[in-house]
């Protein structure tokens, strides 16, 4: 007999998109050797960066300061003091950011971080008034959408598409809809973003940090993708910080994810309470990312590396992935939001005669794996065809077995929509 859950495990227990994606991925890449891969939210393995990777855990293990740092001591529930100090001096050379290591909290992971953040500002107030998380772009990272400790702790908005020449197009916020309702209490964005590789430009930014800062709530930036580092940015864009930013940082996407390493730099309060948060959920943050990392933060160059290895290596991977995608789709009514930043194409097919997610299940009845875009709407109610006509697909693996993905999609979306290849 299985045991009662509380409402609490309920919640957390119930099928989420999160869980499902990572499953059926974890499953596909332990009983199918031959599957194709394309769903994950993996980095690639950039050789300077494993080469980093390596040079340090063998420096460590010739230091027993730092092999005790690294693993036989519990750091600070705020994360590794040294690193925090290392990382803010960092943001001060390279912006300009009044920032110390009080501005630094580490979570394992940047996924806990929006767990502790959306729950911090989100939900029931004080009054007992709901309050809610506005995303005023979708798509938007599926990882928000199941952290709440309550239900409806979203908010979102559909966007403005501008549509490009070479079947791209854009997604900008539509400020003539957006409004802050009285409950926001804060608004956030990926950026780079997860699914579609956008990027928001510098002035929209500045906009969304006004519209929240004018109604008294936070601006949270996840630059999981995005500059210091891993930089895996492909436009002009400049970082964004003051003390109405929240921005989340984290090691995953430039090669370390499975040290489950986030960062938050914040106004001293928001640290604190995250400090005093982590605390009772997990005592301390893990120190392997920070130990490994922290001299590349001094030297400058986990910058270097981000600017001159990590970002050609998927700039490169982009314009080959679109490159295939526009010979394979020849004659198939595609189009391809602008790859920005991150590393997914985010495929929109207009008038798919099927939903995406039959067409994600056909594909992996062929053995690829890719997103069903319908995942990346979190809080978006109303009704909206787009939601259903949209694929994400990452090209962070190795190049032929994104090329041979491509293909075999390319076949899948031909059939759907009765096209033979010219
Ligand atoms: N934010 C975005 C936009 C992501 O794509 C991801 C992971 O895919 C995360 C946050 C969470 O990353 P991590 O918890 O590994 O730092």
């Amino acid at each position: 007999m299985p045991f009662e859950f509380s409402r609490f495990g309920e919640r957390f227990t119930r099928p989420t998109g999160a869980f499902e994606l990572m499953d059926d991925l974890g499953r596909a890449l332990a009983e199918d050797r031959s599957a194709v891969m394309l769903g994950g939210g993996n980095p690639g393995r950039v050789p300077a960066v494993e080469a980093l990777l390596r040079r340090r855990l063998h420096e460590i293990a010739a230091d027993d300061s730092a092999l005790e740092r690294m693993l036989e001591r519990y750091a600070h529930p705020a994360g590794d003091l040294a690193f925090r100090s290392s990382l803010a001096a960092l943001l001060r050379r390279e912006y300009g950011w009044r920032v110390t290591a009080d501005n630094v909290a580490l979570t394992g992971g940047s996924q806990s971080a929006f767990f502790l953040l959306f729950n911090l500002f989100g939900g029931e107030g004080g009054g007992g008034e709901r309050r809610r998380i506005l995303l005023p772009v979708t798509p938007e990272y599926v990882g928000y959408a199941d952290v709440g400790l309550e239900d409806g702790l979203f908010v979102s908005a559909q966007p403005a598409i501008e549509e490009l020449p070479g079947q791209l197009f854009k997604y900008h916020p539509d400020f003539d809809r957006l409004e802050l309702a009285a409950d926001a209490a804060a608004v956030c964005v990926s950026r780079p973003t997860n699914p579609t590789g956008n990027v928001l430009t510098d002035a929209e930014v500045a906009r969304l940090d006004g519209l929240a800062r004018a109604n008294g709530v936070p601006l949270i930036v996840d630059a999981a993708y995005g500059a210091p580092f891993p930089d895996i940015v492909f436009t002009d864009a400049t970082p964004h910080w003051n003390e109405n930013v929240i921005l989340c940082l984290s090691l995953s996407k430039l090669g370390l994810p499975a040290a489950r390493t986030g960062i938050v730099v914040a106004q001293e309060s928001v640290v604190e309470a995250l400090t005093r948060m982590t605390a009772v959920l997990s005592l301390a943050v893990g120190s392997v990312g920070p130990a490994i990392v922290q001299p590349a933060l001094d030297s400058g160059e986990i910058v270097e590396l981000s600017r001159s290895a990590i970002k050609p290596f998927y700039r490169t991977k982009a314009l080959a992935a679109v490159d295939l995608l526009r010979r394979e789709l020849a004659g198939v009514p595609f189009r391809v939001h602008k790859p920005e930043g991150a590393f997914f194409l985010w495929l929109w097919f207009p008038d798919l005669p099927i939903t995406s997610a039959e067409l994600y299940r056909r594909l992996k009845a062929a053995g690829v794996y890719v997103l069903s875009g319908h995942y990346f709407f979190p809080g978006l109610q109303e009704p909206w065809r787009h939601k259903d006509e949209c694929l994400r697909v990452s090209y962070a693996g190795e190049d032929d077995v994104v090329a041979r993905g491509i293909e075999r999609l390319a076949r899948e979306v031909r059939a759907a929509f009765g096209a033979a290849k010219p």
